[in-house]
């Protein structure tokens, strides 16, 4: 037991003088690990590993903070009544960055394994070497793609009825784009504080489970609109309508709704790992906890299959990453 622990002072020793032993490497752009996005997944594993005595070295890509930069106020994140994204993505690049964490603002294009190191290529073409990967690129929500869409983004429009649906004001008549399971609990979910809610799909059938279908048409708050499409988001300052287009007959409707949540399905950001990493049919990482297919690459937060697609997940996953990889680099070492 004291031998462990005599060699575990040792490591983290050797490794905060960044003196490269036996197995290793003594390439000098070398890291020991390598975080992939700079999320709450990715802050969180980069705050643990400076901890652990590790430099951590963080590529931003272009969202530093991640999605939640552009939330105006979060309720369900613990020890914060209310807190902005912007706030709370800072505070947790300044804690990183504190405790040793290196932050590089580019993007990775790219990354390729031999037996005992990753490659990455970053968009300026510089190419870094690490023993660990912690890929943490999250996910983008699928836009509907029609005018006004943008404009009314955290306006009336969002992609998140848990973060955005209790700050709506009593008896608002809301709107839900899409048919799937995730549609019809966000639609559930807002009937607990609008008037109304409108589930818009566009086919004559929904793709969610029947346990899911049942529970919605029970609720006497919720009605469908079938094989409509959303072809125009109007309002002020704020959403006030949007228009419909029927998908059979292409008439058009306009329909006054304060809130639009958009649930038609989101994209992970793994396509540049693909060739390493086992994913799900839509794209998403298969993780055993944060263990990938490949060994030496970890994976934590929205990019990975099966996840809650919320902050607090997000942390407590790159938290569980930082203790894999710290193992696995332990483990190589002994
Ligand atoms: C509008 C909105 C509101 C939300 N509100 C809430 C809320 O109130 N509460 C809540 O719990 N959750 C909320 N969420 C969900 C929450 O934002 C996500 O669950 C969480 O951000 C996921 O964290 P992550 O670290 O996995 O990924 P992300 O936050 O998506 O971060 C991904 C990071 O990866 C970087 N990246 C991507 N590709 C590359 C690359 N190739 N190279 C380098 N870096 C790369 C990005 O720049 C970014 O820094 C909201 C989401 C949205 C969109």
């Amino acid at each position: 037991m004291r031998t462990i622990c005599y060699d575990r002072i040792l490591f983290i020793a050797l490794r905060s003088k960044n003196v490269m032993v036996n197995t290793m490497s003594n390439a000098e752009n070398e890291k020991e690990v390598v975080i992939v996005g700079a999320g709450p997944a990715g802050l969180t594993c980069s705050i643990y590993l400076a901890r652990s005595g590790l430099v951590p070295v963080v590529f931003t890509g272009d969202v530093p903070g991640g999605q939640l930069i552009k939330t105006d106020v979060i309720e369900n994140f613990p020890g914060f009544h209310e807190v902005s994204g912007n706030d709370l993505m800072m505070k947790m690049m300044s804690q990183a960055e504190s405790l040793g964490a290196k932050f590089i603002y580019e993007r990775v294009d790219s990354i390729s394994r031999d037996d005992n190191h990753f490659r990455l290529k970053l968009n300026s073409g510089t190419e870094v070497d690490s023993r660990t990967v912690l890929i943490a690129t999250g996910a983008t929500h699928k836009k509907i793609g029609c005018p006004g869409e943008e404009e009314f983004t955290n306006k009336g429009v969002s992609w998140c009825a848990t973060c955005d649906g209790p700050l709506l004001k009593e008896n608002k008549r809301v709107a839900v784009v899409g048919g799937g399971n995730t549609a019809l609990m966000e639609a559930l979910f807002l009937s607990k504080f609008a008037s109304k809610v409108f589930l818009i799909h566009r086919r004559s059938a929904l793709r969610a489970d029947k346990i899911m279908q049942d529970r919605l048409f029970r609720n006497d708050k919720i009605e469908v609109i079938w094989n409509s499409e959303i072809v125009g988001i109007l309002g002020d300052n704020f959403l006030k309508s949007i228009l419909l287009m029927n998908s059979i007959d292409k008439s058009e409707s306009r329909l006054d709704v304060s809130g639009l949540f958009i649930a038609i399905g989101t994209v992970p950001v793994s396509s540049f790992v693909q060739n390493l990493v086992d994913t799900d049919e839509d794209g998403y990482i298969k993780a055993a906890n944060t263990l990938t297919s490949c060994n030496g690459m970890f994976a934590a937060g929205d990019v990975v299959s099966g996840s809650l697609k919320q902050a607090v997940f997000a942390a407590g996953n790159g938290a569980l990453a930082a203790k894999q990889i710290d193992e696995y680099l332990w483990m190589r070492l002994s």
